[in-house]
């Protein structure tokens, strides 16, 4: 098996390659979401509100069955997202800022009007 490193130039980028967080519009409610594909084995691809949470708010998120995740932004990289485990969380040492998964609160139909000429990228 031969392993592409580069994808080619025909292959549409607006999807999560790889685990750089663009920041993107949720195709039915068209809020600000952060979409990376997460983990490296079995990559999800995931669409994060870009809210960050304290620990109070990720306490509550993650009670609602959200997922929850590390924005990791260092100088001159791209930010990427990443699983927090719950190993990672009890470490007590992150210092990344948390995000949650995006929920919609809306119905797709709500926003069915913009999306004949609205695409799924942001910026
Ligand atoms: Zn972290
Ligand atoms: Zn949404």
């Amino acid at each position: 098996m031969t392993a592409a490193k580069k994808p080619p130039s025909w292959l549409d980028l607006s999807q999560p390659l790889n685990d750089r967080a663009r920041t993107q519009l949720c195709p039915r409610c068209r809020q600000p979401i952060l979409r990376s594909l997460v983990g490296h084995a079995a990559a999800l691809d995931v669409r994060a509100d870009p809210r960050v949470l304290n620990p109070l708010e990720e306490l509550a998120a993650r009670l609602q069955g959200r997922t929850t995740y590390c924005l990791r932004i260092r100088p001159h990289l791209p930010p990427r997202l990443t699983d927090r485990s719950p190993e990672h969380i009890r470490a007590g040492r992150c210092t990344h800022l948390v995000v949650a998964d995006h929920h919609c609160t809306r119905t797709p139909a709500l926003a069915e009007h913009h999306t004949a000429s609205a695409t799924d990228q942001l910026f």
